[in-house]
C-alpha cells in the first residue's frame, strides 16, 4: 500500500482527495490530508456568501464524514512544518511524523500585504479565510455602533477587491475602493470598460479612487485614514487588503525545492516539481512562469497530478490556460474571456458601447474575421457563456461578427442556439463537464433536471459561471425530449413568480430570508432578490424601503441614476395637472440645486443632475410643496397620461383629466413585474395616445372604451379593447381586476402587452376573467387591489422621516465634501454631462 500525503486542504487539496477516490484505489493507497485550518476545505470562491448567512458548513467542499467514508484521514489545526525529502517524511507543528510515497503540495496562497508604514494597525484586514471575515464582521458591527458614518477602504480594484467593497457596502459600511492603476480590474479590462464599471460601481454606492499610491496608514494604533501624497488623504476606520497573492511556498524554501523568483513551486505539464515524488497543484504551482489565482486550472491541475499517479503519463496540463472570469456582485455584470486585450497584429477589434445603460461590449476578432479571439463584456454579460463556448471551440462566427453583441432586430441571437454546440464543447471548465456529458446524463435518465445534472455531472459547481449555460443546456434537451420544463427563476429557488407569489402570499412572509430559508436554497442572487422584494410590494404593499438590500440599485436610492453617476428626481404629477404655485416650486428647486430640467413624454418634469447627498434634500423640498415621489425608478404606475378632455377642449366628451388624476392616485406606487403606464383620452381624437399604453381610456357616446395591453418602447403595440362604453366605477373594477391578474400571473420583467400575448386563449379568454369571472376570482383580485390602494405611502416621505433608512444617502449628508470628479457642461442654458469620447 502506497501512502500519498496531501499539503493543504484547499479547493485544489480536497479536489485532489475527491478525483483521487474516484478511481476506486482505496486498496493500493492511503490519503492523509493537512490542513492547518480548523475546518475541512470549503468554498473559497463563494466566500463573500458568509457575509449573509454566516452559515461555514454550508459552504463546505465535502463534510467529515465524506473523508472517513472515503477511508481519507483529514487532520485539521495542524501545520506541516517540515519536509524531509531523503527520508521522504514529513513533521507538524505539533512534531508529529508521517511518511509519503507522493507528496501532494496544495498550499494555496495567502493575500499580499504591501510593505506600506501602519499596515499593521488595528481595522486592517485581508480577504482569504473565513476567519478573515468573521475578524471584520466583528469590526464592522463595533464600528456600526459608535460610528454612524462609518468608512471602510479595500485597497486594491480587482475582481476580488471589488467583491470586498460589495461586502462593506453590504456590512453597512461606507464602501471606497482604492486602486493603484488608472482602472479597475486591471488585468482583465481595458481603460474604456473600467471606465463604464466604475460608473456602475458608483451607482450602487462604491466610491472608486483610481491611480492612488498609498504612501501610509494613519492612527495611533487602529486605521484613522490613508495617505496618498501631501495633502490627499482619505479617512477611514477599517481598511481591506485585497492587493494580489502570494503563493505559500516557505515549506518548499526550507526543503529544497525548486521555487521561482516571484515564489511559487516550479512545475513541468505533468505537476511534478523538482523532485519527482513531489507534486504541487493550486495556487502554490508556478506553472507557465505563472500563478493562476483561479479554481479552474487547479481543478486540472489535481486531475493530472491523480492521473500521473496513477500511472496515465499522457494526461498533463495544456500549454494556454484559459483564464476567462466573471465577476459575481449582485447587479453588476463583468466578464473578459480569451485575450481581452489583444495587440492590433493579431486581429481588430468591435466595440459597442452605450454609457448611459452602462454597457461596453468589445469583441477581438481575427484578421480574417472567422475566429474570435477574446472579449470584454460590461453591464450585460448574459452572452458570456456563448461567446466563451465560441472562443474555446474555435467555432464559426457571422460574416458580420459585430452581429456577436450588437441586439438583435428580431431578438434572437446571432450565434443560435445552446445545442449547436458540439457534444466536446467543455462547457464547465472547473470540473470539465462537457456539452455532450450533460446531454448524456438528461437522455440516459439520469438526471431530469437542473439540480441533478449539476449533482451527476458536478458542472457548475465550481466558480458557477457556466451554471447559466447548464441550465439552458437541460432545459433544451428536456424540451427535446419532450419533457416539460419548468420556469424555475433562478437556481436559488426550483419555483417560479407565480408559485412563488402564491407561497408568499398564503405563508404570509415578510422578508426575503423567510422565503429563501423555507423555499429555497443558498444566499439568492440578482435575480431572485429584487423579484421577491417585488412580490412582497405586490402582496404587502411594501415599499423599497422595507429590505432595501435586495432592490434593484434605482429602487435602493428612490431615484434614477444617470449617465455621470447623479441621479434624477422625478415627482408625481397626477395626470398632468400642475398649478402655477407647484410649477414655480419645481423651478425654485431646480434653481437652488443647480438641476437640468425637462418635461418627459409622460406629463412630468424630470430634475436631473441630482448627487446621492442631494437626495433627501431635494425630496424635502418636493414633499414640503405637496409632491410626492413619482416611481420614475420603480416597476409600477409611472403616470396616467391625459389629455385637456372636456375640461377646456371643444371636442371633449368626458372629463379625462379628472378620470386620469383618480387613476393615477389609485395605482400610484403598486408594484408590478414591469413599470406600467395608462393614458385617458377625452374623445376618440386620442391626444393622450392612450391605445400606446399598458390601459388606456377613450371618451366614447356612453362612457368610456378600455383598452388594455399597449407598449410604447422597442416592441410598439397598441392595445386591445376589453370592454365599451362603460362607466367610471366599472372602469375601476376592470381595471383592478386586470392589473392584479397581470400582477399575480406574468413573468418577471414581462409587460403587460407580452404577457397578454401569451395568455393562452387571448383576448377571449382575458374578457371571460375579467368581465364574467370565469375563475371565480375577480372579488379576491379586487379586494387585494383595494388592500394595496389603502397602504399607499409615499416613499420619500418614509425615508427622511426615519434615521435608520437616512444612512443610505448619509455618507455625503452634513459632509462639506464634494464629488470633484462631476464635470458639466452648458447646454442651451442649463448643463448636461461631460460628452464621453
Ligand atoms: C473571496 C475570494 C473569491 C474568489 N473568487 C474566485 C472566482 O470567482 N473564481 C475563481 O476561479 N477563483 C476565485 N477565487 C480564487 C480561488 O478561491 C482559489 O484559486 C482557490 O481557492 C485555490 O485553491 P488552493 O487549494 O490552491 O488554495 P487554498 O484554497 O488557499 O488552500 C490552501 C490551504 O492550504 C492550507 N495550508 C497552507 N500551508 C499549509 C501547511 N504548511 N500545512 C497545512 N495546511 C497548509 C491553507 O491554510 C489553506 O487552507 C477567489 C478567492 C477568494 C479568497
Ligand atoms: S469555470 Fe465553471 S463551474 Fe467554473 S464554471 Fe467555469 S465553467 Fe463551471
Ligand atoms: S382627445 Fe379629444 S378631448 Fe382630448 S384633447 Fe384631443 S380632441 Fe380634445
Amino acid at each position: 500500500m502506497k501512502k500519498i500525503i496531501v499539503v493543504g486542504n484547499g479547493m485544489v487539496g480536497y479536489k485532489f482527495c475527491e478525483k483521487f477516490v474516484a478511481q476506486d484505489t482505496s486498496k493500493d493507497f492511503e490519503i492523509t490530508v493537512f490542513g492547518e485550518e480548523p475546518r475541512p476545505a470549503y468554498d473559497r470562491v463563494h466566500l463573500s456568501e458568509y457575509f449573509e448567512n454566516q452559515n461555514a458548513e454550508a459552504l463546505e467542499m465535502a463534510p467529515r464524514s465524506w473523508y472517513k467514508a472515503n477511508g481519507i484521514e483529514l487532520i485539521t489545526s495542524e501545520r506541516v512544518s517540515d519536509i524531509n525529502r531523503a527520508s521522504k517524511t514529513i513533521k507538524t507543528a505539533k512534531d508529529r511524523e508521517f511518511s509519503y510515497d507522493y507528496l501532494i503540495m496544495a498550499t494555496g496562497s495567502s493575500p499580499f500585504v504591501p510593505p506600506i508604514k501602519g499596515v499593521e494597525k488595528e481595522g486592517v484586514f485581508v480577504y482569504r479565510t473565513i476567519e478573515d471575515l468573521e475578524g471584520m464582521l466583528a469590526y464592522a458591527a463595533k464600528l456600526n455602533k459608535e460610528k454612524p458614518n462609518a468608512r471602510a477602504a479595500v485597497l486594491g480594484g480587482g475582481l476580488l477587491g471589488l467583491e470586498a467593497g460589495k461586502a462593506v457596502l453590504d456590512m453597512g459600511l461606507e464602501p471606497h475602493i482604492v486602486e493603484f492603476a488608472p482602472k479597475l480590474m486591471p488585468r482583465q479590462l481595458d481603460s474604456r470598460s473600467s471606465q463604464v464599471l466604475k460608473l456602475k460601481l458608483e451607482s450602487i454606492g462604491l466610491n472608486i479612487h483610481l491611480s492612488k499610491a498609498t504612501n501610509q496608514i494613519l492612527g495611533d494604533g487602529k486605521i484613522t485614514g490613508m495617505e496618498f501624497g501631501e495633502d490627499d488623504r482619505l479617512d477611514v476606520d477599517m481598511l481591506i487588503v485585497s492587493a494580489g497573492i502570494r503563493p505559500r511556498d516557505e515549506l518548499a524554501k526550507a526543503c529544497g525545492l525548486e521555487v521561482g523568483v516571484r515564489g511559487g513551486i516550479v512545475v513541468d505539464n505533468t505537476m511534478k516539481t523538482s523532485d519527482k515524488n513531489i507534486y504541487a497543484i493550486g495556487e502554490i504551482a508556478l506553472y507557465n512562469h505563472m500563478i493562476y489565482g483561479l479554481v479552474a486550472p487547479g481543478y486540472d491541475m489535481a486531475e493530472v497530478a491523480v492521473k500521473q499517479i496513477l500511472g496515465e503519463t499522457n494526461v498533463v496540463m495544456p500549454a494556454d490556460i484559459d483564464m476567462s472570469t466573471k465577476l459575481k456582485l449582485i447587479g453588476v455584470d463583468v466578464a473578459s474571456f480569451g485575450e481581452p486585450f489583444m495587440p492590433a497584429d493579431k486581429g481588430h477589434s468591435i466595440i459597442f458601447e452605450n454609457k448611459t445603460q452602462y454597457l461596453y461590449k468589445r469583441i477581438n476578432v481575427s484578421h480574417d474575421g472567422k475566429k474570435l479571439l477574446g472579449g470584454i463584456l460590461v453591464g450585460d454579460a448574459s452572452d458570456y457563456s456563448m461567446l466563451h463556448q465560441i472562443y474555446l471551440n474555435g467555432m464559426k462566427i457571422p460574416e458580420d461578427p459585430a452581429q456577436l453583441i450588437l441586439p438583435a432586430a428580431d431578438g434572437n441571437a446571432a450565434f443560435g442556439d445552446v445545442m449547436d454546440l458540439p457534444d466536446e464543447a467543455q462547457v464547465c471548465s472547473c470540473e470539465s463537464v462537457t456539452k455532450g456529458q450533460i446531454c448524456e446524463a438528461i437522455e440516459s435518465g439520469e438526471a431530469n433536471d437542473l439540480a441533478s445534472v449539476v449533482s451527476c455531472t458536478k458542472a457548475g459547481t465550481g466558480c458557477g459561471g457556466c451554471k447559466p449555460m447548464v441550465k439552458d443546456l437541460t432545459d433544451a434537451t428536456l424540451k427535446s425530449l419532450g419533457i416539460e420544463v419548468k420556469d424555475s427563476i433562478c437556481e436559488h429557488f426550483d419555483l417560479n413568480r407565480q408559485e412563488l407569489y402564491d407561497i408568499i402570499q398564503v405563508k404570509g412572509y415578510r422578508t426575503f430570508n423567510e422565503v429563501i430559508d423555507n423555499h429555497g436554497k443558498g444566499c439568492g442572487c440578482e435575480l431572485c432578490k429584487p423579484l421577491i422584494a417585488s412580490l412582497m410590494a405586490t402582496i404587502h404593499a411594501d415599499t423599497a424601503n422595507k429590505e432595501y438590500a435586495i432592490q434593484d440599485s434605482n429602487d435602493r436610492f428612490l431615484a434614477n441614476i444617470q449617465r455621470n453617476g447623479t441621479y434624477s428626481v422625478v415627482p408625481r404629477v397626477p395626470g398632468g395637472e400642475i398649478t402655477p404655485d407647484k410649477l414655480i416650486a419645481l423651478g425654485e428647486i431646480a434653481k437652488k440645486y443647480d438641476l437640468y430640467t425637462k418635461i418627459t413624454g409622460g406629463v412630468r418634469v424630470d430634475l436631473f443632475g441630482a448627487t446621492l447627498n442631494q437626495l433627501p434634500l431635494i425630496w424635502k423640498d418636493l414633499i414640503s410643496h405637496g409632491f410626492e415621489s413619482g416611481h420614475a425608478y420603480g416597476k409600477s404606475l409611472r403616470t396616467v397620461k391625459t389629455c385637456v378632455g372636456s375640461t377646456w377642449c371643444r371636442y371633449g366628451m368626458d372629463e379625462s383629466v379628472s378620470f386620469g388624476i383618480e387613476l393615477e392616485n389609485r395605482y400610484r406606487g403598486i408594484r408590478a413585474p414591469h413599470k406600467i403606464k395608462g393614458g385617458v383620452s377625452g374623445c376618440i381624437r386620442e391626444c393622450a395616445e392612450a391605445r400606446g399604453k399598458d390601459f388606456g381610456l377613450i371618451a366614447v357616446e356612453g362612457g368610456w372604451n378600455l383598452y388594455v395591453g399597449g407598449n410604447g418602447g422597442a416592441t410598439p403595440r397598441h392595445a386591445e379593447l376589453l370592454a365599451e362604453q362603460i362607466d367610471n366605477e366599472t372602469v375601476i373594477k376592470y381595471l383592478d381586476r386586470y392589473l392584479m391578474f397581470y400582477m399575480r400571473t406574468a413573468k418577471p420583467l414581462q409587460r403587460t402587452a407580452a404577457w397578454q400575448e401569451r395568455l393562452e386563449g387571448g383576448m377571449e379568454y382575458l374578457k371571460e376573467v375579467i368581465i364574467d369571472d370565469k375563475l371565480g376570482i375577480a372579488t379576491d383580485l379586487e379586494k387585494e387591489m383595494q388592500t394595496l390602494v389603502n397602504r399607499f405611502e409615499c416613499e420619500w416621505t418614509q425615508a427622511i422621516n426615519n434615521p435608520e433608512m437616512m444612512k443610505r444617502f448619509s455618507h455625503f449628508v452634513n459632509s462639506k465634501e464634494e464629488d470633484d470628479n462631476l464635470v458639466f457642461v452648458p447646454i442651451r442654458e442649463q448643463k448636461m454631462p461631460e460628452p464621453w469620447n
